[in-house]
């Protein structure tokens, strides 16, 4: 069963690299089909086996010979192990099929942050609509109303709170509160805040690298270190919330 949910994963991870290279260039991501980007030669099923055929064409087109970026096998591996990761620790249920959803969005707004340093609102939007999805299905599944409520609107008002604290140091952009506010509908309010706390250590000790190796960017992807952050959080959020609240009673 891991390794149906892993081929799984790398089959839509192969997905998400069109949708990567395809949302910023504003093009569809369903029309036209997988072809080179040099040659323009459409792409044969031998040609999109996720992982394998980068590995055995040796990471070049079989028709131009032009180089394939290794981003391509990357993020089908990624995915892969991302999503074989959560069925580890959840099994097949509902929560599975929530948790994977969130890291498809996250890890495509995650890896377009990286490449052009925006965060895509289309894709933030699935995100959203999805969440709101889930929590209605959870509410008919749990009937308990108000710990729903309660996981959505406690993560709003944190936030709200970290805006209106850190509009004077230029914290972190719109796209990124964006980001987080699709997660909260998500994950319950002890998840979110280990999230938080990772991505912002994650992206914190990145920062503080780059300042000391003296190159100054301007805006860094942040996304990435939530995207990180939010899947640590996920597998082992309860436990980190639980470890830290028992040792600070000492
Ligand atoms: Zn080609």
């Amino acid at each position: 069963m891991s390794f149906f949910v892993f081929i799984l994963g790398t089959i839509l991870g192969s997905f998400f690299n069109v949708c990567i290279y395809r949302i910023p260039e504003d093009e569809s991501i369903a029309y036209p089909p997988s072809h080179c980007g040099k040659c323009n030669t459409k792409l044969k099923a031998l040609d999109l086996i996720p992982i394998l055929s980068w590995i055995f064409l040796k990471g070049k087109c079989r028709y131009c010979k032009e180089k394939i970026s290794i981003q391509y096998p990357l993020i089908e591996l990624l995915t892969g192990i991302v999503f074989t990761t959560i069925y580890l620790r959840f099994g097949f249920g509902i929560e599975f099929i929530k948790y994977i959803f969130l890291m498809s969005i996250l890890i495509i707004s995650a890896v377009i942050d990286l490449k052009t340093q925006y965060v895509f609102f289309s894709v933030s939007l699935v995100g959203i609509i999805g969440g709101i999805l889930f929590a209605i299905i959870e509410i008919f599944m749990s009937k308990n109303i108000t710990s729903i409520l309660l996981s959505i609107i406690i993560p709003l008002v944190v936030l709200g709170l970290i805006i209106l604290l850190t509009r004077k140091f230029e914290g972190m952009g719109t796209g990124d509160l964006e980001i987080f506010i699709l997660i909260s509908l998500y994950v319950s309010p002890k998840v979110i805040v280990v999230s938080l706390f990772l991505s912002i250590i994650f992206g914190g000790i990145v920062s503080a690298i780059i300042y000391i190796k003296g190159y100054r960017k301007k805006h860094i992807a942040f996304v990435p270190y939530i995207a990180l952050g939010t899947y640590i959080a996920i597998l082992f959020g309860e436990n980190i919330f639980n470890w830290y609240l028992s040792i600070s009673m000492f």
